[in-house]
């Protein structure tokens, strides 16, 4: 794919860029490598005032940050700027608790024969980053916070339609103080990732992404035993049982799929609901997919932006039409808008069965599967019935079935009515093929340290 901003509004192209060359290429691993000599011993009071810093920066630049997202990849301007205040957040999180969550572990040093037994955090060296559009700023800087507050550096290959993203990201940690070196951006595309993951001087590498690209990624990793980080695609379900609140159900499960215009790993894809609520569940929720206003992301009173690239749309439709063909019924939506950009109506459709495509891939988009089920046991067995394990959604008022959807549901997340997010406090990852370790919280910024265990007689 081309390095360019092609805005998904009209289609055009509005600036394209050259890849690096093998020797610029060179250069910046071999900067990370040198960088990562001294930056590594850097204290945490050092790392948090550049931490703190560069939050304050990009909070001061959040409009003009999120103008630059919503015009890369179409998310609406409002959503932008909430993700630019989620980042301020995220880094300032890291910034405050780095240093308990990576603190020094006693051991009960008589029972292995020692004075001082302890485990200790330890940075790792140069983390490759491979990164998607859909958050372009979020999902960077989730990796980004907890890596250079934990004494690692990064280098950064972003999605190859936000470069101008990806190159403000380079550029803000340098602007806050962080040394040259500390977090690079590569403007590469997916064929030179095999490259850099293959180079000695990059330890580890995590990558959010589709499922085939994070197969791709984790085969050479492991081919050179180097840890990985998967986030990867996700089919959520969203259960609704008969002792719900319907209308918090409905509203919620609105904003759960279509949010970022449909492309989120954790939106609600699949809504599964029981036969009792289920004609008074689909009359609401139709009403309200129908009533969204899709137009140009730019508009404060636009609800749904276009997609993100014209394949995505093009897939999307082509899902829609596997389902219609083989007998799935639409109940609003299933068109693609006669208007210039990479549009796709809000979508519900139902009758679904296990041999439309539908049925098992994730719609990245603003459709949404609907099913019924009769009582729990099946609800949750279609749940399951994925080969993703992402986030999971259960409405129910009933402390019972609450504790089942928590036991049973397969999946990294469960959220009890609400819609999964991803907070800097809690674990964020998936099971299956929706990847494997995690981010955020204290066991994200732990997934790239080297826990030494220490013993001292
Ligand atoms: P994608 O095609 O996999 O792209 C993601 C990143 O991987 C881009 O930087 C891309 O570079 C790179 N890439 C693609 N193929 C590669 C390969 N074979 N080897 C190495 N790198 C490769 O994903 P997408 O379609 O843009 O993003 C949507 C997917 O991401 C969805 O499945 C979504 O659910 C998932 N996602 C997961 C999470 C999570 O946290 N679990 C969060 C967000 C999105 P180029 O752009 O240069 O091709």
């Amino acid at each position: 794919m081309a390095i360019a901003t092609i805005n998904p509004t009209t289609g055009e192209t509005l600036k394209t860029f050259e890849p690096l060359s093998e020797h610029e290429l060179d250069e910046r691993l071999a900067l990370a490598s040198v960088e990562f000599t001294t930056y590594r011993t850097t204290d945490f009071k050092q790392r948090t005032a550049w931490m703190q810093s560069a939050a304050d920066l990009l909070e001061s630049e959040q409009e003009q940050v999120a103008r630059m997202m919503t015009t890369e990849m179409g998310k609406t301007l409002v959503e932008a700027r909430s993700e630019v205040a989620k980042c301020v957040k995220g880094m300032r999180f890291y910034a405050d608790h780095a240093e308990a969550f990576l603190a020094d572990e006693p051991a009960d040093a008589p029972a292995v024969g020692a004075r001082r037994a302890y485990a200790r955090y330890q940075p790792l060296g140069p983390v490759l980053a491979v990164m998607p559009w859909n958050f372009p700023l979020w999902q960077a800087m989730r990796f980004a916070a907890p890596a250079l507050m934990a004494g690692n550096v990064g280098l950064l290959k972003h999605a190859s339609n936000v470069p101008q993203t990806a190159l403000y990201l380079g550029e803000l940690f340098a602007r806050a103080g962080f040394p040259p070196g500390c977090f690079q951006t590569l403007l590469i595309g997916s064929d030179q990732v095999e490259r850099v993951l293959r180079d000695p001087r990059v330890v580890a590498a995590t990558l959010t992404g589709s499922e085939p690209a994070g197969r791709s990624v984790a085969a050479i990793a492991g081919s050179e035993v180097k840890t990985t980080v998967l986030e990867l695609g996700g089919s959520d379900p969203y259960v609704v049982m008969p002792s719900a609140d319907l209308d918090g159900a409905v509203a919620t499960a609105v904003t759960a799929r279509v949010q970022n215009n449909g492309q989120s790993c954790i939106a609600a894809k699949r809504f599964i609901v029981h036969a009792d609520v289920y004609e008074d569940f689909t009359d609401r929720f139709v009403a309200r997919i129908e009533a969204l206003r899709v137009g140009d992301p730019v508009d404060e009173s636009t609800n749904v932006g276009p997609l993100a690239t014209e394949q995505g749309r093009d897939d999307l439709e082509m899902l829609v039409t596997d389902a219609v063909v083989r007998g799935a019924r639409v109940l609003c939506g299933g068109f693609t808008p006669d208007r210039p950009g990479w549009f796709y109506q809000p979508t519900v459709i139902t009758d679904i069965t296990p041999e439309m495509k539908i049925f098992k891939e994730e719609a990245f988009g603003p459709v949404a599967s609907l099913y019924r089920v009769e009582n729990i046991d099946e609800a949750l067995a279609l749940a399951n019935a994925t080969d993703f394990g992402l986030g999971s959604n259960a409405w129910t008022t009933d402390e019972s079935e609450q504790e089942r959807f928590v036991t049973d549901l397969e999946a990294g997340i469960v959220t009890v009515n609400g819609m999964v997010v991803s907070y800097p406090e809690l674990p964020f990852g998936g099971i299956k093929n929706s990847g494997y370790g995690r981010e955020l919280s204290a066991h994200g910024i732990r997934e790239f340290c080297n826990l030494k265990a220490v013993w001292i007689s």
